[in-house]
């Protein structure tokens, strides 16, 4: 098991003023034993910085250590990784068994008999004893990405690096192995970087989370650190379904007048401005209340446009009365509240859970306010992980 550390690596390719830069400046320390997530929409670089790791892309620029080798000179064989594909990658002519145990027989000193135990042990494991005299054409996509995630156990490496290895499963399976492989994880203990656009995915199986936009580090931090405590407005917008909505305003006297309504800003608020004349004021659509009448002078008059019932939680698309754009904003409600589409309604954005953005940078300027022992709450992670060398 090891430690990774990425320093300043870059990635280009191409030559010169033609080149992509697909990984911009990224430094970060993954703890041993950590299940870090690279997130964010696709092309942001993913893939491209968990395969310099790999050792699968060379990086233009910086240095990667695992443990502490810096593995930059070397092949991804001799970093004794293990990866998983969303295409699984099985060897197609070879049973269950020989594809698990290819790799055992290529890059260790096991014999045949140990071989043969470990395989099924891991089998056993993953729950695909019955199938390893089977061919992956026989499997479904589901046992075959069982097998490609067992074909990584059994070789017991340093670390696990998964490419969106449930993207090709359907929404159940998917749910039920996000859980699996976050019960194995944390079983085997092995340090796993674990590529995905999903941000439910993201939030629900890393120990921390690595947003990526544009190849640039945006934030690194606990799910919860990234969903309440935004370091800019990309993340705030990427993390947490439906995503946070945004208003963009200008700023007068302590009011903030956006296209729709007016909002008194909280002295906390103004002072958290610094002098700036405009804003982006950003609110989750379940922060946001919504009454029949409201005497309010904070809130604002909005008509439904449209109401997506989830079940326990409908999700209604509103406009502000006085806009002139067609813009809507989403705001979370009971599933079994009566809400019909034209009904007039008032918003009110309670301002101890208000986010604002610099208009020009999208940096945060302003924090929603949380339970105090929720600050505590955010930050942790497993207690044995060594994160004290941690870079963000
Ligand atoms: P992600 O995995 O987040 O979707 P990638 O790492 O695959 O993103 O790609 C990041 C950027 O690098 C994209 O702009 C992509 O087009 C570019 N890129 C990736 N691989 C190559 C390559 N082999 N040659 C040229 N450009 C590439
Ligand atoms: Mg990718």
């Amino acid at each position: 098991m090891a430690r990774i550390t990425i320093d300043n690596v870059t990635k280009r390719f191409g030559e010169d003023s033609n080149a992509v830069v697909a990984v911009d400046d990224v430094s970060l320390e993954i703890a041993d034993g950590e299940f870090v997530v690279f997130v964010g929409p696709s092309g942001s670089g993913k893939s491209t910085l968990m395969r310099t790791v790999a050792g699968l892309e060379q990086q233009s620029e910086g240095d990667i250590a695992i443990g502490d080798t810096i593995v930059n000179d070397l092949g991804p064989r001799a970093r004794d990784i293990a990866m998983v594909f969303q295409n699984y990658a099985l060897y197609p002519n070879m049973t269950v068994k020989e594809n698990m145990s290819f790799g055992l027989k290529m890059s260790t000193d096991l014999d045949s008999q140990e071989i043969e135990q470990q395989v099924e042990s891991t089998a056993q494991m993953m729950d695909i004893d019955s199938l390893l005299d089977d061919r992956p054409g026989e499997l479904s996509g589901g046992q075959q990405q069982r097998v490609a995630l067992g074909r990584a156990i059994v070789r017991d490496p340093n670390v696990f690096l998964m490419d969106e290895p449930l993207s090709n499963l359907d929404a159940k399976l998917r749910t039920t192995m996000r859980t699996e492989i976050n019960r194995l994880q944390n079983e085997l203990g092995v340090t796993t970087l674990y590529v995905t656009h999903d941000q439910t995915e993201a939030m629900t199986m890393g120990d921390r989370l690595v947003v990526l936009n544009y190849g640039e580090l945006q934030q690194v931090g606990t799910p919860l650190e990234c969903f309440y405590r935004p370091t800019n407005q990309f993340v705030a917008g990427f993390i947490g379904s439906p995503s946070m909505n945004f208003f963009e305003g200008q700023i007068e006297n302590g009011t903030f007048a956006s296209d729709g309504f007016t909002y008194e800003l909280s002295k906390r608020m103004q002072s958290n401005l610094d002098g700036r004349d405009k804003a982006t004021l950003g609110a989750r659509p379940e922060d946001i209340d919504l009454f029949e009448d409201s005497d309010d002078t904070n809130g604002f008059e909005v008509v439904v446009d449209v109401v997506e019932p989830m079940g326990s939680i409908s999700y209604v698309y509103l406009q502000p009365v006085n806009q002139d754009c067609k813009e809507t904003f989403v705001v979370e409600v009971d599933g079994q509240r009566p809400i019909t589409e034209g009904q007039r309604l008032n918003a009110h954005l309670p301002p101890a859970d208000i986010h604002l953005f610099d208009a020009t940078s999208g940096e945060t300027i302003h924090q929603r306010k949380l339970n105090e022992d929720a600050e505590e709450a955010l930050s942790q992670r497993i207690p044995d992980h060594d994160v004290s060398a941690e870079a963000d």
